[in-house]
């Protein structure tokens, strides 16, 4: 089906995305997987490329791009080639309407640049071993001590977190009411390099093997007041607001690792020849790739609608939960029966579909679990 939501320019991008993954991500990809993430310097060429910068303004170094479609290109190349560019997705899609939103003249203009670049990676801390769904219940703590926030405590899962240069920690600044739970937190902009913050274990996953996904611990770590993004007090307000926009990126890369999988499908089949016939020939073949193509159409169609209504400001959370839900979906049934479609060789790690289905059991899981999201759309639905 023709799609509307891309103009020549997000054409044109797309044509440079795609030779970027050709010509530096495509021949070293397995080198990234095995040791865990990307090289540091992949992110400078990714500012390189302007990448980091699409959306942040002219006067930071960026492209000035309110749309979210450049993103959705990246994410849709990326799903293509199956590969994945590491932390970018977190920097991009998460960190930045933060930093953008919240963040006062005298933070952009320090964190900006550097961000564009590349030469500043960053990363989002909010879950925590002891919680992750039920962000309220958080212990991470950060007491005013003078013009400075001390802070303690532990996150965990958190991508890009072995090599990110400065954490957007969610703490609690003053205790949760008896009427409000989720009052009493903040979002404090830490750096990396500061005394008491430590990097723990890298997590191993059973996929997306080349982010790193790290645990973090904070001891007595001194974040100066200039440090504090918007205001104290109203962190989980702000968390809110920026679900929208993370889950249709995770919707995104879900409905576009699905249409790839039946990419790779659809050629496998015309390849591989059992019983003296290729396995397409089956009518079995036909009628699976039929019903994976038809799925994929239709998250895409969602994800499209979707876009529009974030770049007009118009994608409520519940708009949002239903698309993650339903693509991550769809991507989970459609990567298993293209694998199945591929026989044992779906089951080894060099056939690009073994990838895609490790990759996407997280899917349904991070930016709020599918139980989560039900819970959500139940509610708009006032039941
Ligand atoms: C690879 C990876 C990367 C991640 N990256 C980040 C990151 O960068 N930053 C970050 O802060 N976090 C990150 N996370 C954490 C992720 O967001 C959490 O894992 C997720 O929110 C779920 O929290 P949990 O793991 O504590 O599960 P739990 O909250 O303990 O959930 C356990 C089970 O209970 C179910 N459940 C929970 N609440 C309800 C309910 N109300 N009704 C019904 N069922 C419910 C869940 O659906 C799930 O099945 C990452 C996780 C992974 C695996």
């Amino acid at each position: 089906m023709r799609r509307t939501v891309f103009n020549e320019d997000h054409e044109a991008f797309r044509d440079t995305i795609r030779a970027f993954i050709e010509a530096e991500v495509a021949p070293v990809y397995e080198e990234w997987e095995n040791a865990g993430h990307p090289p540091r310097d992949f992110y400078t060429k990714l500012g390189e490329l302007g990448v980091f910068g699409i959306q942040v303004p002219e006067e930071y170094g960026g492209a000035g791009e309110t749309s979210f479609k450049y993103q959705a290109v990246v994410s849709e190349e990326c799903a293509r080639a199956g590969v994945g560019f590491g932390g970018y997705g977190v920097h991009v899609n998460l960190v930045l309407p933060y930093l953008l939103k919240y963040g006062s003249q005298e933070q952009k203009k320090r964190w900006l640049p550097p961000f564009v670049s590349g030469e500043m990676m960053t990363a989002i801390a909010m879950t925590e071993p002891g919680t992750g769904s039920d962000l309220a219940g958080m212990q991470t703590t950060a007491k005013l001590d003078g013009d400075h926030y001390v802070l303690n405590g532990a996150k965990t899962f958190i991508t890009g977190g072995v090599l990110a240069d400065r954490v957007l920690v969610v703490a609690r600044t003053s205790p949760a009411t008896p009427e409000n739970r989720r009052a009493g937190l903040s979002i404090l902009a830490v750096d990396t390099r500061s005394e008491g913050y430590a990097v723990g274990r890298k997590l191993e996953k059973i996929g997306l093997r080349s982010s790193d996904t790290a645990e973090l611990s904070f001891t007595d770590v001194r974040v100066p007041v200039e440090d504090l993004l918007g205001e104290e007090g109203r962190g989980f307000e702000y968390l809110t607001h920026n679900l929208a926009e993370e889950r249709l990126g995770i919707a995104t890369s879900s409905y576009a690792s699905a249409a790839a999988a039946v990419e790779f499908a659809r050629r496998y089949v015309q390849e591989r020849t059992v019983f003296g016939k290729t396995v397409s020939s089956f009518q079995n073949t036909k009628f699976v790739l039929a019903e994976c193509a038809t799925e994929v159409e239709a998250a895409r169609s969602l994800v499209d609608r979707c876009i529009e209504a974030l770049d007009a400001g118009e994608l409520t959370p519940a708009d949002a939960a239903v698309c993650k839900l339903f693509c991550t979906e769809v991507q989970a049934r459609v990567v298993d029966k293209c694998l199945q479609l591929h026989g044992g060789y779906g089951y080894i790690l060099e056939y690009p579909i073994a990838r895609l289905y490790a990759d996407a059991r997280v899917t349904r899981i991070y930016g709020g679990t599918s139980e989560v999201l039900k819970t959500i759309i139940a509610k708009d639905l006032q039941v």
